[in-house]
């Protein structure tokens, strides 16, 4: 009999899973609380497949097979819960997909640097002569993928939201960079079970894989037990201080211990403590994966980010102005501080997700001249930092911002847009305010 198939989220992964469930033989419906876009809609509808939009039919979805959800859609909506109440298994579009392909499968996940990680990986793989596909969160779906593809290997950026959903997909590397507070409002506050959701990464890796951890990480090591057991384990770290255990040392980078690769530093194109971290990773995974040690090396200098990710946007009078709007919790603003040896202007602030700046107080401190706060509402990001920057401005223009920032900064100066926070007071995606600071930083 015919197996009913309902996907929850018409966006990209949406599609994707409805197109591949279909070729597979299922009877798929597609319903997405909100609009699809025109171009999903075509892809449905030329692929034959029955969609609504603007509501949830909920008896309909509550007779089906199989649920595949939108990693976006929070457990806590009402009609997730009618279907967990009612019994429907709910999966991943990646947990989905990865039954569809004998593909090898490298999952990275964390709560920063998976997209920046997940690329670098991808590009290693691919300057070494692989065939490799990059999907998760990013570009084009998994699903789609496998359905027109041909793929030896995927890189696979996977959100503990995809990974919450996903049981039985098998990986062969996987990677945890880093676990810091996020997201905490779809893990009811709690900590651990975000925790505990990202350490799963690891419990979805074939018996013998091989497991990519941060040593340094204060939360991965102390919980890892119990999600280790019949891999491979290995962990990198990263000091400047030679007398470390470190595959950083004398200024050059060193990945796998057995086969001993290294590479400059100042060969490595994605700048920041974090992005060597994250270069450490990856390069692990592509070693492991068997990428050769030279092409590694060669592929660690060509790396282009994706933007919005301490993105250089223009040096003018002798100020550099950098973007990084995808700096939207502490943690990835402490490494963003931290790449810059020069006095910095600060721009910041948006939506915030419960942020602790006493984090950042030392660092703020020492580095930042002049803070911009850029948002609807600047009054805790003022509060915060009043006593500790010299010069404290608001406003909720990102032009009038960026002018702020060029009266206050000197030669030799950085101006950086790293706000802490979520866009959507003032933008309708850190991509939006990203570009828009580009455009206002170009215009000067
Ligand atoms: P993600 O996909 O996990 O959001 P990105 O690579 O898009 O990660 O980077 C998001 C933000 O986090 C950027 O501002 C970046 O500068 C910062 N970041 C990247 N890697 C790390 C890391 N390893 N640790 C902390 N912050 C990081």
């Amino acid at each position: 009999m015919t197996k009913t198939l309902t996907i929850l989220g018409g966006g990209e992964s949406g599609i994707g899973a409805a197109l591949l469930a279909k070729a597979k033989g299922y009877e798929v419906f597609v319903s997405d609380f909100g609009k699809i876009k025109s171009n999903y809609k075509a892809d449905l509808e030329r692929a034959g497949i029955e969609f609504e939009e603007g509501k949830h039919s909920e008896k309909r979805v509550l007779k089906s097979d199989l649920v595949i959800k939108s990693p976006g859609i929070p457990d806590k909506a009402p009609l997730v819960k009618a279907l967990r109440d009612h019994g429907n298994l709910i999966i991943s579009e990646i947990e989905f997909a990865s039954k569809y392909t004998s593909a090898k499968l490298i999952g990275i996940t964390g709560t920063n640097g998976k997209t920046t990680t997940a690329m670098l990986t991808y590009h290693l793989l691919k300057e070494g002569g692989f065939n490799v596909g990059l999907a998760g969160n990013i570009g084009q779906s998994f699903a789609r993928q496998v359905l027109e593809q041909d793929f030896d290997w995927y890189v696979l950026e996977l959100s503990s939201f995809q990974l919450d959903d996903s049981y039985e997909m098998k990986l062969d590397i996987a990677v945890l960079l880093n676990v810091t507070p996020d997201h905490l409002d779809r893990y009811h506050y709690d900590f651990e079970k975000y925790l505990a959701s990202k350490l799963r990464i690891f419990e979805l890796l074939h018996p013998g894989g091989d497991a990519i951890y941060w040593m340094d990480d204060p939360h991965i090591g102390k919980n890892i037990t119990g999600f280790t057991r019949d891999l491979s384990v290995h962990t990198y770290t990263l000091s400047r201080d030679a007398a470390e255990i470190s595959f950083i040392q004398n200024d050059r980078l060193f990945c796998v211990p057995d086969i001993e690769v290294s590479a400059p530093r100042a060969g490595i194109s994605i700048k920041g403590f974090h992005n060597l971290l994250n270069a450490t990773a990856a390069g692990n995974a592509a070693l492991l994966a068997g990428v050769k040690a030279d092409d590694l090396v060669k592929a660690l200098g060509t790396f282009k980010n994706a933007p919005h990710r301490l993105e250089p946007v223009r040096k003018l009078e002798q100020v550099e102005y950098i973007n990084d709007s995808k700096a939207t919790n502490v943690d990835s603003v402490y490494y963003a501080l931290g790449a810059f040896d020069t006095p910095i202007v600060w721009i910041a602030g948006g939506i915030d997700k419960g942020n602790d700046y006493s984090l950042i107080e030392a660092l703020v401190q020492d580095k930042v001249k002049a803070l911009i706060c850029l948002g609807k509402d600047n009054s805790k990001l003022w509060t915060a930092f009043e006593n500790i920057v010299p010069v404290v401005k608001a406003t909720n223009d990102l032009i009038k911002a960026v002018r702020m920032a060029k009266e206050l900064a000197e030669p030799g100066d950085t101006v950086l847009m790293a706000p802490a926070c979520a866009s959507f007071d003032l933008f309708n995606s850190y991509e939006d305010r990203g570009e828009q600071y580009k455009k206002a930083v170009l215009a000067l």
